[in-house]
């Protein structure tokens, strides 16, 4: 907590106890006046003078009541610290009139006035203290003109019994200020105390909301994830169970074999959202940017959409731009992908643009995606953005998309470091726009365009298959022969180490996550590389496959480049994952046998921008560094595991 709001609740409540006072002040005072006129009424000493020194006292009586009316009626007028400031002046406007006064009782014949004065003048010091104590200016600024003039006074008459009046009046001078003070520290602690206390209370009911609100969420989603996945499973034990009618004939059952395949492909398309979703939560992705060309990466996702487009009788028009920017291309093309097809799925006629317009004379742009479709009341406009959530699919039909796209790509160009904006009504179209930074056109390393042609075939490849799992070893075995690979199985680390002893060089070893005995993958692999290492074979490709999803161990892995591939894994996407992996690990030795012709002191790590792997669908291809000696070749892990089958 930040000292300053500790400070206003400090000065709030001492505006609250100073002024709470005044009322008993404000009639303690006329009895003062009230005593000390009539201990004087006898002889009074200089009457003009008298008159106007207690005229002046009555007067600033008045004057602070005057104030505490004030206080309690427009207390919003001047700051906490104001009102403190202003009770002082009232301080010392109504405790030198008494204090001074006492002047008059050394000028009158009476001996014992002054003594009576004195005693008079002490109780209103007790008082100061009791009601101001607690604040240094207030009470500081009264004592003194209270008690300072008597102590003088007495001092001057040089006898004896008066000299020993004003060392004891100088005395209980020094003590309530002592005492002040250590009253003032309490009052701090205790104004402190019951501050923290109340910022504990208000944190802790803000958690319980944000807790209470992410539980709701949780619900939401789980309720409607729940709803989109059995509806394809159930449809898949449907079509399966008639598989068995043996009153159908060979088209039929084709057609329902078809309608399995379908739903399968729903399924899995769906469960890829939502992993795509918690990786994103997860924090395993990590954001990798590059300088390139936005034409090439429009090019690219406009081939993409522009035969659905057509396909509806609509124009996707992509002007022309020059801009260089300095993003990450495969997480923007995954945000662009999503954003067309939904213009795309939501317009009927008209046209669909994208393009980036530049912002002012900043450095930089806005990428836009408009379209001219039935566009999103404005009450939707935030709930959009929430999982599963869809403004027109009550039957939740499937093939209207899940209400995932969204949410992904608000947290994509949040990771991107933007905002996505929103503007659209009913009717009128939709554009959706977000900022991106401008690049440097001389350090673009890499045409997103020229991808990589096809990673090395999996053909005469050696693979260690690492899973505690019988079934699994068993069909990755069968998988990986049927592409040419001779497979080794082992069902935990110390098998793996085995069969490395025994000779065998695997050119990729495939790992599952959690394996028996509480070892994981990233603890087997890390063995047998370095047995692997010493045997004098480096860069191995190692591949993770895992089912989970958020482990801070995984997040790691990430950060160190290790590709992790997330069940479920098509075939498909098991071997383009391994053929990038290939391909990488080929450039690579290309890379260090150019770098190590390099003279002396030139670098082998040319730049920062190096191979990335395409993550969208059909993403076999890679973004490759262009004729440059040395370049870092690095992985990008979560993106090995969206290649989609
Ligand atoms: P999905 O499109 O799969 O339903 P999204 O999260 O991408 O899920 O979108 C959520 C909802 O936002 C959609 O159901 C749709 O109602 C609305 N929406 C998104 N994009 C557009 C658009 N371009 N035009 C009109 N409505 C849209």
């Amino acid at each position: 907590m930040r000292a300053d709001p500790i400070q206003r609740a400090i000065d709030e409540d001492l505006v609250r106890v100073l002024y709470a006072q005044d009322p008993i002040a404000f009639f303690s005072h006329w009895f003062s006046i009230a005593v000390l006129v009539a201990l004087y009424w006898p002889a009074i000493p200089s009457p003009p003078l008298f008159i106007a020194c207690f005229g002046f006292y009555a007067a600033a009586n008045c004057a602070g009541l005057a104030l505490w009316i004030c206080n309690r009626r427009y207390a919003h007028l001047v700051s906490p610290r104001g009102w403190i400031n202003l009770h002082a002046v009232r301080g010392v406007l109504l405790y030198s009139a008494p204090g001074i006064a006492i002047w008059f009782a050394f000028q009158s014949p009476q001996s014992d006035l002054p003594l009576l004065h004195t005693v008079m003048l002490v109780t209103l010091a007790a008082g100061v203290f009791m009601s101001n104590g607690f604040d240094m200016l207030n009470f500081s600024t009264a004592i003194p003109f209270l008690l300072f003039p008597s102590i003088l006074l007495h001092f001057g008459t040089h006898t004896f019994d008066r000299t020993i009046l004003a060392i004891v009046l100088a005395f209980f001078f020094c003590a309530i200020n002592v005492y002040a003070l250590s009253y003032r520290k309490l009052f701090q602690q205790v104004v402190q105390a019951r501050v923290d206390q109340q910022y504990l209370a208000e944190s802790l009911a803000m958690q319980k909301h944000v807790a209470e609100e992410a539980s709701l969420a949780k619900t939401r989603f789980f309720a409607a994830a729940s709803h989109d996945l059995r509806q394809p499973l159930h449809a898949i034990g449907l079509l399966a169970a008639s598989l068995n009618d043996p009153a159908a004939t060979p088209a039929q059952h084709a057609k329902t074999a078809e309608h399995i395949v379908y739903n399968v492909e729903a399924l899995n398309q769906l469960f890829n959202q939502v992993l795509d979703l918690a990786r994103l939560e997860s924090g395993v992705t990590q954001v990798i940017r590059l300088h390139f060309r936005l034409s090439e990466l429009f090019e690219r996702v406009g081939s993409q959409y522009r035969p659905q487009a057509a396909a509806k009788g609509l124009a996707l028009r992509i002007p022309p731009t020059s801009m260089v920017v300095h993003d990450d291309p495969v997480l923007l093309e995954r945000v662009l992908s999503n954003l067309l097809s939904n213009a795309v799925r939501y317009t009927e006629e008209g046209a669909i643009w994208l393009g980036v317009r530049r912002a002012g004379r900043t450095t930089g742009g806005y990428i836009e995606v408009r379209d001219s479709g039935i566009g999103i009341p404005a009450e939707e406009h935030e709930r959009i953005f929430e999982e599963f959530y869809q403004v027109a699919n009550p039957q939740r039909d499937a093939r209207q998309g899940h209400g995932l796209g969204l949410p992904t790509v608000k947290r994509l160009v949040g990771m991107l470091g933007g905002e996505l904006q929103l503007r659209s009504a009913p009717g009128r179209g939709s554009v959706f726009r977000f900022p991106v930074q401008e690049g440097d056109a001389s350090a673009i390393v890499a045409s997103l365009n020229e991808a990589g042609a096809r990673g090395p075939s999996a053909q005469g490849r050696q693979v260690l298959c690492i899973d505690d799992e019988p079934s699994i070893l068993e069909g990755l075995s069968a998988l990986l022969g049927r592409w040419g690979c001779t497979v080794r199985g082992a069902r935990d680390e110390a098998a793996a180490l085995a069969a490395l002893a025994d000779g065998f060089v695997p050119d990729a070893v495939l790992c599952d996550y959690q394996l028996a005995n509480h070892r994981t993958g990233a603890q087997a692999l890390t063995a047998v590389r370095s047995m692997l290492a010493h045997a004098g074979h480096e860069g191995v490709v190692t591949l993770l496959i895992t089912g989970d999803m958020a482990s801070a161990e995984l997040a790691a892995l990430a950060l160190q480049g290790i590709p992790v591939l997330h069940k479920p894994v098509t075939a498909a996407r098991l071997r383009r994952t391994l053929e990038m992996l290939w391909q990488q690990a080929e450039l690579d030795k290309g890379h260090q046998g150019a770098a190590s012709e390099l003279p002396a002191g030139q670098s082998a790590d040319a730049g920062s921008e190096g191979t990335v792997l395409s993550e969208e669908n059909g993403g076999a291809q890679a973004i490759m560094p262009q004729g440059r000696v040395g370049v870092q070749v690095r992985h990008r892990p979560q993106s090995a595991s969206q290649q989609e089958g």
